[in-house]
């Protein structure tokens, strides 16, 4: 797709966190046929180098770089990578996130377990937001993007270590919509709803087809299903230029599952049926 009126990213430069795998890989791969010069940071070195490959039309448009998102030598390592082979750091997407194994009730959460999920979603987007504002504050423009979840905007549908650290990222989105702003960085959260990808199928230890099915059977929007590629759609529109004055903006891709509690209705159909 590059050298066409379509290419939304041309000359931008993007730093991926969980760009190995699900809603990162297909992220890095409309990035890259957008025109953008791509960095996948992640954990799963075999996974990420592999998915380079795969989507490498030149010799520099896509690269992996091994980074646990919670090691600050890591991501500073990861943006200084971008800056030396690219010159920039353009978008800066924190998408790396685990779902953790703490168990559904306070009474059986475990504490270790608890704070590992905030340290890859909140520390680590924390991390990645710090090292990316160093070189786009002197640059004067910038894009921080994170994924947070409809877990940010829903209580009691996760652990209480996801719930809460989703809803930290939507905080630090905020706070940093307000700091950045001044220096021409945007900054904003897309909140996807379920999406059967490794991390959700391992927490439901579901296979895809059956988490697939189990979020179509919960769904508002009936008729079609969320997939990666549309969050990554969202992503692309959110680091392009397309959306210029868009920054403190929660992005919900949930086919309307936040608006609703479908628990009056489903109590009421029961007395009535
Ligand atoms: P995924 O498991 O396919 O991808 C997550 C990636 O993050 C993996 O490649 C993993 O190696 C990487 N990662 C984990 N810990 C890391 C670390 N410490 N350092 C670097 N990389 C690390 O899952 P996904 O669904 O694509 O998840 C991406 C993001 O989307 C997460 O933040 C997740 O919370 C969020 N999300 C997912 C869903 C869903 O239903 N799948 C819904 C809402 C939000």
């Amino acid at each position: 797709m590059n050298n066409n009126k379509f290419c939304r990213l041309e000359g931008k430069v993007a730093i991926i966190t969980g760009g190995a795998s699900g809603i990162g890989a297909a992220t890095a791969k409309l990035f890259v046929q957008h025109g953008a010069k791509v960095i996948i940071a992640d954990v799963q070195d075999e996974l990420g180098q592999s998915l380079c490959k795969t989507l490498s039309t030149n010799n520099n448009n896509i690269h992996y770089v091994h980074c646990d998102v919670t090691c600050d030598s890591d991501v500073k390592n990861v943006v200084e990578t971008a800056v030396s082979k690219h010159g920039k750091l353009d978008i800066m997407y924190n998408n790396a996130g685990i779902s953790g194994r703490t168990g559904r009730s306070i009474l059986s959460s475990d504490n270790d377990s608890f704070k590992s999920v905030f340290e890859v979603n909140v520390f680590g987007y924390f991390l990645g937001a710090k090292h990316a504002a160093k070189v786009m504050v002197p640059a004067k423009r910038g894009v921080i993007l994170f994924t947070a979840s409809v877990a940010s905007i829903l209580g009691g549908e996760t652990s209480h270590a996801y719930a809460v650290s989703k809803h930290a990222v939507v905080g630090l989105m905020k706070n940093l919509c307000v700091e950045l702003g001044e220096h021409g960085i945007r900054v904003n959260c897309i909140s996807p709803g379920g999406i059967p990808t490794p991390m959700l199928n391992d927490a439901l230890k579901m296979n895809e087809r059956e988490t697939e099915q189990l979020l179509c059977s919960v769904a508002v929007l009936k008729g079609t299903v969320l997939e990666v590629e549309d969050i990554a759609r969202a992503a692309l529109y959110l680091s392009s230029d397309e959306a210029k004055f868009v920054s403190g903006v929660n992005f919900a891709l949930d086919g309307g599952y936040s608006v609703t509690n479908r628990s009056f209705n489903s109590a009421l159909n029961a007395l009535f049926v």
